[in-house]
């Protein structure tokens, strides 16, 4: 299959801004429109469905375009593939006036905006982001979508003291860093020429991308009321993925702050496809995290993890 002919095989994700739009109002807008709800994936360009994982997704034909759609010009609906609201789904922050949560690596902003409208946009939620650039897109995103309760801060993450009292009480990250982008499908076509030119070359980036991300998660630890982390990649290569993970579990940072993988129930229970067991240590771990294939899944190829802190209750029952 070439990305092209795996691109069509996904459906237009249609996630709903549920800060501006509730579902029903979005499904009765789009009915008047003369599409028709139906509860299996779109079989035609008139259809649409909603999905069965992630709420407040729509599902339309692959070859639907939204670019003159009013609902997205305004920010009501957000073009975001499936797998990419698996993040801020399994992040579950908190939504109160005391929240604090941060997007370590925020650019162009659809995790942000989805974690804002999952906070009902109360709270406080930091948005890093280094690249100056990546920066504006990220603004520009962030007031179309209207989220009102995200700091955006053009910096890196890895520089921010973990003790600065501004995040003292933050208690969930996402960290979603740069990675070799392997499992976005209209990349596959280019990769699979890249891959033939140069293995050696090829091991050498993922290698320094997976040294990067595991920095990323080690730091992310040191924030002294985080309770739960969720790291993802658009990475197909478990370098980036189990290993990274692996690595991290094992960190003198993991160790003296008592993190360990979330329970399977909390990580997308339903989602069937889990991580490879023989690329972790222990293999029931593997249950822990989940993957997209792409071709496979309707969607992009990603990965996701949780890690959360146990408590010392939890400690005393084992
Ligand atoms: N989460 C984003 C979304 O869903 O729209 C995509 C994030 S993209 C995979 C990774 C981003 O992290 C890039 O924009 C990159 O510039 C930024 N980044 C990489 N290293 C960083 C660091 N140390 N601190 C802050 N941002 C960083």
């Amino acid at each position: 299959q070439t990305g092209d002919s795996r691109a069509a095989q996904i459906p237009r994700y249609v996630r709903i801004n549920t800060v501006l739009w509730s579902v029903e109002d979005a499904i009765q807008h789009f009915v008047a429109k003369g599409f028709a709800l139906k509860d299996s994936f779109p079989a035609s360009k008139k259809e649409f469905s909603k999905d069965e994982h992630i709420p407040a997704l729509l599902l339309f034909h692959p070859q639907v375009s939204f670019q003159d759609e009013v609902s997205y010009k305004t920010g009501k609906v957000i073009l975001q593939d499936k797998a990419s609201c698996f993040p801020a789904v399994v992040l579950n922050p908190p939504a109160s006036a005391d929240s604090a949560v941060i997007d370590a690596t925020s650019a162009p902003g659809n995790k942000t905006s989805h974690l804002s409208t999952l906070m009902c946009n109360l709270g406080t939620l930091f948005a890093f982001e280094r690249d100056r650039k990546r920066f504006s897109t990220l603004q520009t995103m962030l007031s179309k979508a209207k989220c009102k309760n995200v700091e955006p801060i053009n910096a890196d993450f890895l520089a921010v003291d973990p003790m600065d009292s501004k995040y003292s009480k933050v208690t969930h990250i996402l960290l979603d860093p740069s990675c070799s982008g392997s499992g976005i499908v209209n990349r596959l076509d280019y990769l699979v020429e890249s891959e033939q030119e140069a293995d050696s070359v090829q091991e050498d980036r993922l290698n320094k991308l997976a040294s990067f991300q595991l920095m990323m998660i080690k730091h992310a630890m040191k924030f002294p009321s985080v309770q739960r982390i969720v790291y993802s990649t658009c990475s197909i290569h478990a370098i980036e993925d189990e290993h990274v993970v692996r690595a991290a579990l094992e960190s003198a940072e993991a160790l003296s702050a008592n993190f360990e993988l979330a329970p399977p129930s909390q990580v997308l229970p339903q989602w069937k496809r889990r991580g490879y067991a023989n690329e972790m240590h222990d293999p029931s771990h593997a249950a822990s995290v989940v993957r997209c294939l792409p071709g496979e899944d309707a969607t992009n190829g990603f990965f996701v993890s949780c890690f959360v802190r146990s408590s010392a209750d939890d400690e005393q029952e084992q």
